[in-house]
């Protein structure tokens, strides 16, 4: 089973994919993370885009496609991966269906998270991440522990794009850019809406109801 998890920036999409890899075994492919990768190594792919990254627009589909293909064609993920935050756009929905094809394996549901503007802000300003862990925190909905050798102020970081400036563009390029992809797989049947306003952990079971029913059609 391959799952998308679809969203704006700072709908919850990581954490709800920390959580749904940790139930169903399954390997989380966040796009964000390989490319922040990149840029903390000083690859050379890493030095092309952070700039463009802390300005809020996408990376050139070229390079987020071919990191992609890399881990899809990796037989020890096969039918096991998490998208979160790939495809963002109609073009990486289509690549990311050949590649599926040429692996002989598809997309079996697309989750879509549906936030308002002003939470996101909320939600993006408030995030914290533990550099050792990778654990992510929201300083207002869900603050880190406060006893804990691993996720306190020692290793809680911000991300250098979590500004409510950056947020806004990020915003924008979702609702150019990614949106339309919403539609692709609306019309292949895949998607399930849900909101992602609710806690944490209602939105989960929500989600785990589409997981086990989409698993007993497979
Ligand atoms: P995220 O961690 O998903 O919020 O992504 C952080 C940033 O990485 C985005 O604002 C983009 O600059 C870049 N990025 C992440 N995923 C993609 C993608 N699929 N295509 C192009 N750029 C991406």
């Amino acid at each position: 089973m391959n799952l998308i998890i679809f969203g704006p920036p700072g709908a919850g999409k990581g954490t709800q994919s920390d959580k749904i890899v940790e139930n169903f075994n399954l390997f989380k492919l966040s796009a964000g993370d390989l490319l922040r990768k990149e840029i903390d190594e000083k690859t050379v792919i890493g030095e092309k885009i952070q700039s463009i990254v802390n300005a809020g627009k996408l990376v050139p589909d070229n390079i987020v496609n071919n990191l992609v293909e890399k881990i899809v064609s990796d037989s020890k993920y096969k039918n096991r991966i998490i998208f979160d935050g790939y495809p963002r756009n109609l073009e990486q929905a289509k690549i990311l269906g050949s590649i599926l094809k040429k692996n002989s394996q598809k997309i079996d549901l697309v989750i879509s998270l549906k936030v308002s503007l002003d939470s996101i802000v909320k939600r993006i300003t408030g995030r914290l991440v533990c550099s050792k862990c990778g654990n992510t925190y929201n300083e207002f909905f869900n603050p880190p522990p406060k006893k804990s050798d691993c996720c306190n102020n020692e290793f809680l970081k911000r991300r250098s794009d979590d500004s409510a400036d950056i947020a806004k563009k990020r915003f924008q390029t979702y609702e150019q850019s990614t949106k339309p992809v919403l539609e692709y797989y609306k019309e292949a049947g895949l998607i399930k809406e849900i909101s992602g306003e609710n806690k944490i952990e209602e939105i989960y079971v929500k989600i785990v109801d589409f997981i086990n029913f989409i698993r007993g059609w497979l």
